[in-house]
């Protein structure tokens, strides 16, 4: 069965396209598809090398009389993360991606599609190809593992690429030029526990939960509850006498935490239920906008030797005192948080409490000095700090030269203006970027919706424009 993707413009993209949807490439299981790309640089003479973390240079000659120009380098990752509906039967180590055609738009069926990122791989793979396209000499990078945490672009050693402008095609919406990235960096307050044996009364566990959560860098400026803070917040305030035995929530550094419980101990079991509930009903009207299925209970807990009163206090104060949230908006692009921090984990163990936080800056100094805020009140409740090795920020270049290039090209390709923008998230941008000192980047890509789920879809029109943009961008740039 000829494929439907083989009657789309421009032909030699979906070429590669229809390739590469055929072969399996889940993160860390990139072989076979770094293999593709070798052979297609045999095929055409070009010298290709690959590194240890399996990341895949090929050095593209220039178009005859474009020797001269610049190197630029087009990069994508190869990986693709793989999820299907339940219902769907497929194995992602043997079956090709099922696409179909609807409309404008191009689907799998019932899994992801992988047009993230594999419509900038064959972007670049059909740019090198097409006959049509002048470009001076280029270098088509492939990264792999981009989708677990940024590994392929970790691995990349100084001396991989020669040049210094260098176009990531990872993007997802047409138009918007991403120019920027958050760097982040977390920590971890260690804080002494005594506990006094026994304890009296009757034993309860308080849940706070049905918070939204999500990703603590994209979700960090919509105002949602942490749930730690707020059930902290809640016992801090309590005016009923109670000892406490745990507080737990949290579960990756990168979500804001949707639940926590705290298993307390008390005499007076009636009045702490009232009093925990009516700092619940405050707490509910303060998000309640954002926070609809927020939920309290209250249930018969188990006994255990709590904290002692300064062990108590102390805690509680650590984790009300930490920040969370938004630190500072960007003062030059509108929207975008330059500086925030998630108190993603709190734990309590027998003898010691841990406190977890995940630090996000498009700044390095604003994120070492809210690093170093997190260190002051850690040393200040009487903890240990630990501050964990982070990942690079890509701090925005509102004069870079290759964004002018881009807006021009963009604008006399498609008649519309591009929108500038920089994420609150890591970027392989932000790491390669911090490997090749001087590195003019700029992110871009088609429309692409629900990336990394079974309704990622891509626009075929959207896909067409893109392409004759890196086109006349690379024409422009030689
Ligand atoms: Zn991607």
């Amino acid at each position: 069965m000829s494929s439907p993707l083989l009657n789309l413009k421009p032909e030699l993209l979906w070429k590669h396209f229809d390739a590469i949807r055929q072969i399996p490439r889940c993160s860390r299981n990139e072989d076979a598809a770094g293999k593709y790309v070798v052979d297609f640089a045999k095929q055409h003479g070009f010298e290709s090398k690959k590194d240890d973390t399996g990341n895949i240079v090929v050095r593209v000659p220039a178009t005859p009389g474009k020797e001269n120009a610049p190197v630029i380098v087009l990069q994508g990752h190869l990986d693709i993360v793989c999820e299907k509906n339940s219902d769907k039967e497929f194995n992602f180590d043997t079956d090709p991606i099922e696409v179909l055609v609807e409309g404008d738009w191009v689907t799998a069926n019932g899994t992801t599609l992988g047009a993230d990122n594999g419509i900038g791989l064959a972007a670049s793979l059909a740019a090198a190809e097409d006959a049509s396209c002048v470009h001076g000499p280029l270098e088509l990078l492939f990264t792999t593992d981009e989708e677990t945490g940024l590994n392929g672009a970790n691995g990349i050693q100084p001396g991989f690429l020669q040049g210094r402008i260098m176009l990531n095609l990872d993007s997802e919406e047409e138009g918007n030029f991403s120019i920027g990235c958050a760097g982040g960096a977390d920590s971890e307050i260690t804080l002494s526990i005594t506990r006094s044996s026994g304890g009296s009364g009757s034993a309860l566990k308080i849940s706070l939960a049905g918070l939204r959560g999500g990703h603590s860098g994209i979700d960090i400026h919509t105002g949602r509850g942490n749930a730690i803070q707020l059930l902290a917040r809640m016992l801090y305030k309590l005016d009923v006498p109670f000892d406490l035995i745990s507080l737990e929530g949290g579960s990756k550094h990168n979500a804001i935490p949707r639940e926590t419980f705290a298993q307390v101990m008390t005499d007076k079991v009636e009045e702490l239920k009232a009093a925990v509930q009516k700092q619940f009903e405050q707490i509910r009207f303060e998000y309640k906008a954002v926070e609809k299925n927020i939920k309290l209970t209250i249930d018969a807990g188990e006994t255990s030797d709590p904290m002692n009163l300064d062990s108590k206090d102390t805690f509680l104060a650590l984790v009300v005192g930490l920040p969370h949230g938004v630190m500072v908006m960007s003062q030059e692009i509108a929207g975008l948080v330059e500086t925030s921090n998630n108190l993603a984990i709190v734990k309590t163990m027998t003898d010691k409490a841990t406190a977890y936080t995940s630090t996000r800056s498009s700044i390095i100094s604003a994120l070492e000095a809210t690093r170093q805020k997190i260190d002051a009140i850690g040393k200040l409740s009487g903890g240990s700090v630990e501050h964990l090795d982070g990942y690079p920020a890509w701090t925005p270049n509102l004069d870079s030269d290759i964004l002018k290039v881009l807006k021009k090209t963009y604008k006399n390709v498609t008649g519309k203006e591009a929108k500038v923008m920089a994420i609150h998230a890591g970027l392989e941008c932000g790491i390669i970027g911090e490997k090749f000192e001087g590195m003019d980047m700029i992110s871009f890509g088609p429309d692409l919706n629900n990336p990394h789920s079974p309704d990622e879809n891509v626009s075929i029109a959207s896909v067409e424009r893109f392409y004759n943009h890196l086109s006349a961008t690379l024409a422009e740039l030689a």
